[in-house]
């Protein structure tokens, strides 16, 4: 069986401070597969997003903070080659 080689970014642990300043886990809920992303070559989600969720780290396209996503699926619809999905 073929092993899947692609990447998908934004899935991994992702932490925010509480008010007792103890770090907590939160999933992110964004996935970039990172075989298809043109990353730096685009960047058009990262320019259309309006909660400033994506942004670029050297030549990819990563996903800051999931907890500013308003699930509006902009990027989703911006995204040339289908490789950004809001769940
Ligand atoms: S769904 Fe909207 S707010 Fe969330 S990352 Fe995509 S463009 Fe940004
Ligand atoms: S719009 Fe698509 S291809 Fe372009 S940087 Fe964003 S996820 Fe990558």
């Amino acid at each position: 069986m073929a092993i899947d080689k692609k990447i998908i970014m934004g899935l991994g642990s992702f932490f925010k401070r509480n008010k007792d300043k103890e770090e907590e886990t939160v999933e992110s809920h964004i996935e970039i597969i990172t075989d298809d992303c043109k990353g730096s070559d685009c960047e058009k989600c990262v320019i259309a997003c309006p909660n400033n969720v994506l942004i670029k780290e050297g030549d990819d396209t990563v996903v800051r903070n999931p907890l500013t996503c308003k699930h509006c699926k902009v990027c989703e619809a911006i995204c040339p080659n289908d490789c950004i999905t809001v769940n």
